[in-house]
């Protein structure tokens, strides 16, 4: 069913406690989570719980869970106090704009200098 956890799915598992991550926040309907390699001094995933393999299908099917996920966002800046510098969120949308894992999950990005546009 659509939504459902994936047994295959490297996030589903995270969301499950199956797989460790440095966790820093989590709502009901999403986690936050440091990404592995980051790209930043800020470099934290945010995930629905749900599982859909991108932004898009998320938004088609869930447009709250995808509104929850910016809205906590916000609350990572803060939390890493980058808010008032400034910080990037990014959806990549499938294998040609770079996503590599195919569960939604929004990049907040900061603490460092961002080119624009983006490579
Ligand atoms: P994307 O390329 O947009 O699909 O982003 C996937 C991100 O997940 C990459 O930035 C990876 O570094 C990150 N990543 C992969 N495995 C893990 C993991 N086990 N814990 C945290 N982040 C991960
Ligand atoms: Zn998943």
């Amino acid at each position: 069913m659509a939504g459902e956890p994936q047994a295959d799915c490297l996030f589903c598992k995270i969301v499950a406690g199956e797989v460790p991550a440095t966790i820093v926040r989590e709502t009901e309907t999403t986690v936050a989570f440091r990404d592995i390699n980051p790209q930043a001094p800020t470099h934290v995933l945010v995930i629905p719980k749900v599982h859909y393999p991108d932004a898009a299908t998320l938004a088609a099917a869930e447009p709250q869970v995808i509104a929850d996920i910016l809205r906590e966002s916000r609350e990572v800046a803060v939390e890493d106090k980058v808010e008032d510098r400034g910080y990037r969120v990014v959806f990549n949308t499938g294998a040609g704009a770079g996503q590599t894992v195919f569960h939604a999950h929004l990049h907040v990005l900061s603490g460092r200098g961002l080119q624009w546009p983006p490579g």
